[in-house]
């Protein structure tokens, strides 16, 4: 047998974790780690942070699981606070992101089909596009390298360029349910709507009857300095799906919408075994006790200032390598002039400094939410050294 136990879908590196503290990790041989990759932006806290960790750990042994069959007051309560602190009115907690995502699809096509308008099945959504991995979620987006194989795929999507709005306007027919987009796509390559579009979409929304569908898995919940990347643009979406910071590594995900979204939504149209459970939601309100401290947000918008001002001041002394800087708050990457994930991997093994690859040769920059100016510096430090020494293969 070759196959290892693992499934081997990943093409992992060397670096084998084993603890975690604040923005370090450390490896299973000892080394140390600057971790400005948090998991792809899901530690937001760091490593082990006190708060998460005790409220993680007394609910544990208090009460784990249960089930949907019964009441939530714990459930309630998150929820409840999520609605006070976004546009939404009603909250349906996942496990993850993926499936955030699926419960937006699932709310959205619900909404016209309560609304006697069942053929208005078409969500519209982008080229380099990332929203999971499940069936559905895979057919949203029209990356061959994640659906190839995998067909028939779901109907219902249709795609349009990133930040083309006439074009995603083009596309509206008698089908169209509505506009399923990332602000800021994260395995895209930190590319970041425009507000022409952004706005734009939500306009065609409001003109035609259609829903505007936000993935903010990955830059919401405080990445960019907004609690959620749509409030960089001034406007709201319907329906929105939330995971990674939401749980700070404690696996769950969220779909929120306005009570008009979500008409379709009835008992017994939507479930989960393991969604919204006790220990799911203990982790959520200790992070969501975090972020919304007095501060917080305001300290990532200028903790990302300095990192993308350091980045910024790197580039003339490499530019042979460093092409530009992209993203908002602490969603930030650095657009190589070569083979992104080359440089990912030399900065880790050689200078200890974990990132993340993402599409356009774009290395994503991703600290936990709690860093300081010695992280920054720390980073950049790691950064200019790699870049001193580091030689592009000449086939990039
Ligand atoms: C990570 C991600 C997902 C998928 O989340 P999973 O928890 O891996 O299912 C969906 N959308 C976006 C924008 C993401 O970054």
């Amino acid at each position: 047998m070759t196959i290892t136990p693992l499934m081997p879908v990943y093409p992992r590196c060397g670096v084998r974790p084993v603890r975690g503290e604040g923005a370090y990790l450390y490896g299973e041989d000892g080394q140390q780690y600057l971790d400005f990759a948090s998991g792809i932006a899901v530690n937001a806290l760091g490593h082990g942070h006190p708060h998460l960790t005790k409220a993680i750990a007394e609910q544990a042994a208090t009460l784990m699981h249960v089930s949907n069959l019964y009441g939530s007051p714990q459930g309630e309560h998150l929820a409840q606070r999520l609605v006070d602190h976004t546009f939404a009115d009603t909250v349906f907690f996942t496990n993850s992101g993926a499936e955030a995502v699926e419960c937006a699809i699932k709310t959205a096509r619900r909404y016209h089909f309560a609304n006697g308008n069942p053929q208005r099945h078409t969500l519209i959504t982008f080229d380099t596009a990332f929203h999971g991995r499940t069936l559905g979620t895979i057919s949203a987006t029209n990356q061959a390298k994640m659906r190839d194989g995998f067909e028939p795929l779901l109907p219902g999507f249709a795609y349009a360029n990133f930040n083309d709005l006439a074009g995603a306007l083009a596309l509206i027919d008698d089908n169209t349910a509505g506009f399923l987009v990332e602000p800021i796509q994260g395995e895209g390559g930190i590319r970041q709507a425009s507000h022409e579009f952004l706005t734009g979409l939500r306009k065609a929304c409001d003109e035609h009857g259609l829903l505007l569908v936000l993935d903010e898995v990955q830059c919401g919940y405080g990445r960019t300095g907004k609690f959620f990347a749509h409030e960089l643009y001034g406007i709201t979406p319907d329906i929105m799906s939330v995971a990674k910071g939401i749980g700070g590594g404690f696996p769950f995900g969220a779909c929120l919408a306005t009570e008009e979204a979500a008409k379709g939504m009835v008992a017994g149209t939507h479930g989960s075994t393991y969604g919204g459970n006790p220990l799911a939601m203990a982790a959520g309100e200790a992070i969501l006790d975090v972020i919304l401290e007095e501060g917080f947000l305001e300290n990532v918008t200028a903790m990302g200032d300095r990192l993308r001002q350091g980045l910024e001041q790197m580039i003339p002394n490499h530019d042979h390598l460093f092409d530009s800087v992209r993203g908002t708050g602490l969603m930030l990457g650095l657009k190589l002039k070569s083979d992104s994930r080359a440089f990912v991997a030399f900065a880790r093994d050689n200078h200890n400094l974990l990132m993340v690859s993402a599409g356009e040769n774009v290395v994503r920059i991703l600290p936990p939410l709690v860093i300081d100016e010695s992280h920054i510096a720390e980073c950049i430090e790691k950064l200019s050294a790699a870049a001193r020494v580091y030689v592009p293969a000449s086939d990039d």
